[in-house]
């Protein structure tokens, strides 16, 4: 399992040649038998995510944004993850650049078959890249289901308001949903019954004493809601 954090500024040691930052994982874990092997291969799952072998010897504040994400992510192959946690992978760098890294990111999975778990406040992106969802609220998964389940059939009313909440143009107007009523509940001191209870329009008196259990609402698709009785 292997990580790319979400900003590319923090997440890589200044004091390291981004070569160094990628072989060290392999002499550790003894993917590799040696020092030049581990170069072999850097310089080889660089070329992968777009670094130039010229450019290996150089230290992380000599690359722009997404060139660093870029090495973020080939530390994360380095070592044939089998699953990788990608933690707001694209959220610190420019919209033009987002695209390039998620493409990316497509293209490595395609070719080496491992799996994220993608964690993003972009509906745009988790469309983009996702085949699961799950949406949380609060820290606990409300509504899961496949991607189609989520964007063309959300019951959650959390997931509802989310979406509802994307700006669409239609001819020349700007449609603009209603916001959410109220403010999102303190972490440390959680409603009782449904964390959403405060703000949700549906609310019932169960909701507020009664934390609802998972239901499987169809084959897939499973929700956290009083609404949904299986
Ligand atoms: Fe709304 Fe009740 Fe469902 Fe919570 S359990 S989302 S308060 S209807």
């Amino acid at each position: 399992i292997q990580m790319i954090f979400q900003d590319p500024y923090a997440s890589l040691n200044p004091r390291e040649r981004v070569i160094d930052i990628i072989t060290a994982p392999m002499l550790l874990h003894k993917i590799v038998g040696s020092k030049e092997e581990a170069t072999a291969r850097g310089i080889e799952i660089f070329r992968k995510v777009g670094i130039r072998e010229e450019q290996v010897s150089r230290f992380p504040h000599q690359f722009s944004g997404g060139q660093r994400q870029r090495v973020g992510i080939a530390r994360a192959l380095a070592v044939n993850p089998i699953f990788i946690v990608a933690d707001e992978p694209v959220s610190a760098l420019d919209v033009s650049i987002q695209a390039q890294i998620l493409n990316l990111l497509m293209d490595l999975q395609s070719e080496f078959h491992f799996s994220y778990l993608f964690i993003a406040h972009d509906l745009a992106v988790v469309r983009h890249i996702s085949d699961e969802i799950g949406v949380m609220y609060l820290g606990k998964i409300v509504e899961q289901g496949t991607k189609h389940h989520i964007f063309e059939n959300p019951r959650h009313p959390y997931t509802q308001a989310l979406l509802a909440s994307t700006p669409k143009i239609t001819g020349d107007n700007l449609e603009r949903s209603k916001p959410l009523m109220g403010e999102i509940p303190s972490s440390v001191d959680l409603p009782s019954g449904c964390f959403f209870n405060e703000r949700c329009p549906y609310r019932k008196p169960v909701c507020i004493k009664v934390m609802p259990e998972e239901k499987e609402i169809e084959p897939g698709h499973r929700v956290s809601c009083h609404l949904y009785q299986v």
